[in-house]
């Protein structure tokens, strides 16, 4: 089926200059996330997509015990010297019960006795002889962890779709799992096109330009935990186009090239993709990544970003990034849109969405941001500079210093 046939929020939109938004839901209702699933050890599943829920057999802790290094004691008498009668330890627990007026040493993470229901940590208390007092102004059942408090048994704890972090490995190591069913990886194929490209390792001729796009991909790819299929760089000649689009779309579920979707004379990604397939749009109100075209071939989507090596990464964290991490099965992954204060003055057209890059800062109290300086779509050295991107809505114009901008943060903690 046509992918033009099953996109109706298009519908009466300007195709030479669609809006951001648009472009990004006409994407998504393009898109099925693969159904596909395997088994992974515990440690291989970082990064990759939860496929089926998780509920707990057990309970996490499996028991009360204690959050402190003290004495496990009954609150109700607190009033009187208790006499020690024995020693709890993690993983060692006290086999009698505590009885009235008694209590037992207890150390982080160790079972609370029978008959004890409250904690009283250890610096607090004045030995007397072999008796223990407790000053007053103790709560009742303080210093507990109880048992199922982290995870509870037979209460859902994480969901397909859920991305695997740190935090989700530790979680289900916790449950004594050690095997987890995960989303089968998204294949993604990629190259570069121009006849000015040249590779690392070849000395630059006249006109040449090394071929970076191809290494930037590679990173945001690697980072979104995609199998990657590195196709090198083609020229800019149809029949070795046609080659490079076929293979790639046999390959992978996604295709993503750089270059040649502008109307220059050498640019025959678009055509190509028309030819061998379809293209649902092509221009997108946007600054940098004004040409980027999207398509299927076969079963595979396409992405013909922009040649510009800024453009590239715009567009790829724009529309890319999302379709990708939908594809994988990954639940709602959108990137926070931040407020920071505009430090300077930042010129801006209406009728386009830009990505200036920028760089935010505290001052006091405040967040501020401000731009890498030069902005053109060629600039690199921006993307390496920048912390952030300054997003400048379709709508808006110039940016005077002191308004309020919103800007997408590129580094996050886990
Ligand atoms: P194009 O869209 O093919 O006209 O390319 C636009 C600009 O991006 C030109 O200046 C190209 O030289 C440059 N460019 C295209 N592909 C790459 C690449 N893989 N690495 C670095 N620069 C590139
Ligand atoms: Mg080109």
């Amino acid at each position: 089926m046509s992918i033009a046939s099953t996109v109706s929020c298009l519908d009466g939109y300007d195709p030479d200059a669609l809006r951001v938004d648009k472009a990004c839901e006409a994407i998504r209702s393009c898109l099925t996330p693969i159904s596909e699933t395997e088994e992974v050890p515990i440690r291989e599943a970082l990064g990759r997509v939860l496929a089926r829920e998780i509920v707990p057999e057990i309970n996490v802790p499996a028991h009360d015990n204690s959050a402190m290094d003290g004495y496990a004691v009954r609150f109700a008498d607190l009033d009187q010297p208790l006499r020690e009668v024995g020693t709890a330890l993690a993983g060692k627990p006290y086999a009698g019960t505590v009885g009235r007026g008694e209590c037992v040493r207890i150390m982080t993470g160790a079972v609370i006795p029978d008959g004890a229901d409250t904690v009283v940590i250890q610096e607090v208390v004045k030995k007397e002889g072999d008796r223990i007092v407790v000053p007053p102004g103790q709560k009742k059942a303080q210093n507990v962890r109880y048992a199922g408090e982290d995870l509870a048994k037979g209460k859902p704890v994480l969901h397909p779709g859920e991305l695997l972090r740190p935090a989700e490995l530790g979680l289900i190591a916790s449950l004594g799992i050690g095997e987890v069913k995960v989303k089968r990886r998204l294949r993604v194929a990629f190259f570069a096109t121009g006849d000015e490209l040249a590779s690392i390792g070849a000395p630059l001729k006249a006109g040449e330009v090394y071929d970076s796009n191809r290494y930037t991909l590679h990173g945001m790819l690697s980072r979104l935990g995609v199998v990657l299929i590195d196709m090198g760089v083609v020229r800019d000649r149809p029949q070795d186009l046609e080659k490079a689009f076929r293979k790639a779309s046999d390959l992978a579920d996604v295709v993503i090239t750089t270059g040649g979707v502008s109307v220059g004379e050498a640019d025959f990604v678009r055509e190509l993709m028309a030819k061998l397939g379809e293209v649902l749009f092509w221009k997108i109100a946007m600054r940098p990544g004004r040409p980027m075209a999207f398509g299927k071939i076969g079963n595979a989507f396409l992405f013909g970003l922009p040649g510009n090596p800024v453009a590239v990464m715009v567009t790829f964290y724009q529309f890319v990034r999302d379709a990708l991490l939908f594809l994988s099965g990954r639940e709602a992954a959108e990137i926070p849109l931040l407020k920071a204060t505009a430090a300077e003055n930042m010129r801006k057209v209406p009728g386009r969405t830009e990505y200036q890059r920028g760089i935010v800062f505290r001052e006091g109290a405040e967040w501020k941001v401000r731009t890498t300086g030069q902005q053109g779509s060629g600039v690199l050295r921006s993307m390496s500079e920048a912390n952030c991107f300054i997003v400048l809505e379709h709508e808006r114009g110039s940016v005077s210093a002191g308004e309020p901008v919103s800007v997408q943060l590129f580094e996050g903690l886990a």
